[in-house]
């Protein structure tokens, strides 16, 4: 069977209204079992043009392999990002299912709508050992599509009930329609929220981060987590070069999340792996031509920007952290070293990629930035 062998004309259930097919029927990917998809479309502001794949996964708790301080499972109930943030890293993901990693991630989503009922048979596993779980990892769970297949509110129930600790990752206020749930979840088990701005600028965010909430409501539900006595760190990220990284940027960034309640804020700094960088330099080159050999001069040697730049930004933004009162003085000034405590601007949030070199310890220093364009 193919993707395309069971693609339906929804007829609408009240909330999506009319719909309609759009023929799509792209390779076989493989990874599901495929006799269960369903093809939908919705003739719906927020969904139209996107096409949903609805699988039922054989399996939805995922080890991550190695060693991880922070999490040793994963769960992603979707596959691609009706978000469309042009640097997703997740983009070649989706080269896995036949997919390509640029329109098609953001428009071709898979959704595991058995993931709840995997979920719970995994779970109730004797060999289950109650380790945390992250989500927002891969791809964001409280994406658009969330807003109708309403998994979240089940998982977040599941891993409550199996005294599972969690942590969500997300760019969704989508995440307060569970507020209840969230906060029924952390009387019983850890749970760890983590949002992601990486700047308040309004203009770079339009263009950049086109099908996410804007960073004034990302920041709106932090307060309102941190009101609920939830807490929520932030994850600054990514923060782009010659676009959001000026010292104003940066201090007005920072006060932002400061005046939200955050508990704490990791500065990370763009990175451009395949898949993400080609579809990044395409957006450039069309969004700010001027900047497309600033670009390739500062990633020349791969997919990171170098550590003297990223230490830079951590330095700058550990600065203004503390000067909002956002951030303890390290335990030690050594670079390299692990996190420290709770409002450090270095923390690890949820869902932080292990290993990430921008994610270390850095000690406050003089902010220069006349050498970046010569990088
Ligand atoms: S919200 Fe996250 S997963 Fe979705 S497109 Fe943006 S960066 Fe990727």
């Amino acid at each position: 069977m193919r993707w395309s062998g069971q693609l339906i004309d929804d007829g609408g259930d009240g909330d999506d209204g009319g719909t309609s097919a759009d023929g799509a029927a792209p390779a076989q990917p493989g990874l599901f079992a495929t006799s269960d998809v369903v093809v939908r479309t919705f003739d719906t502001p927020g969904f139209r043009g996107a096409t949903f794949y609805e699988v039922r996964a054989k399996s939805v708790l995922n080890k991550v392999p190695g060693p991880s301080p922070m999490f040793g499972w994963t769960i992603n109930p979707y596959r691609g990002c009706g978000h469309r943030c042009v640097y997703c890293f997740a983009r070649k993901t989706h080269t896995y299912l036949d997919f390509d990693a640029g329109l098609d991630f953001d428009t071709r989503i898979v959704v595991k709508v058995n993931a709840v009922e995997v979920l719970r048979r995994e779970l109730a596993r004797p060999s289950w050992r109650r380790e945390s779980v992250a989500m927002g990892t891969n791809v964001d769970c409280y994406q658009r599509a969330e807003g109708r297949y309403r998994l979240m509110p089940g998982i977040i129930g599941a891993l409550a009930e199996a005294g599972t600790p969690f942590s969500i990752l997300t760019k969704g206020t989508l995440m307060l329609r569970d507020l209840p749930l969230l906060t029924e979840a952390a009387r019983d088990v850890p749970v760890r929220l983590a949002m992601s701005v990486g700047a308040v600028d309004e203009d770079v965010w339009r263009t950049v981060e086109p099908g996410t909430p804007s960073p004034a409501r990302r920041l709106d539900a932090v307060r309102t987590l941190a009101d609920a006595g939830l807490g929520c760190s932030v994850l600054m990220a990514p923060i782009l070069p010659f676009l959001t990284d000026s010292p104003e940027q940066l201090r007005a960034t920072v006060e932002a999340i400061a005046r939200a309640g955050a508990t704490s804020v990791t500065p990370i700094v763009l990175h451009l792996r395949p898949g993400a960088r080609e579809w990044y330099y395409e957006w450039l080159q069309a969004t700010y031509p001027q900047l497309v050999s600033r670009y390739r001069a500062l990633y020349r040697n791969g997919s990171y920007a170098p550590s003297w730049y990223q230490d830079r930004i951590t330095a700058a933004v550990r600065e203004y952290a503390k000067a909002y009162g956002l951030v303890r003085p390290p335990r030690s000034s050594a670079r390299g070293e692990a996190a420290g405590p709770a409002r450090e601007a270095t923390e690890n949030p949820p869902g932080n990629q292990a290993g990430n070199p921008t994610a270390r310890a850095t000690e406050v220093q003089p902010t220069l930035w006349d050498d970046v364009e010569s990088a």
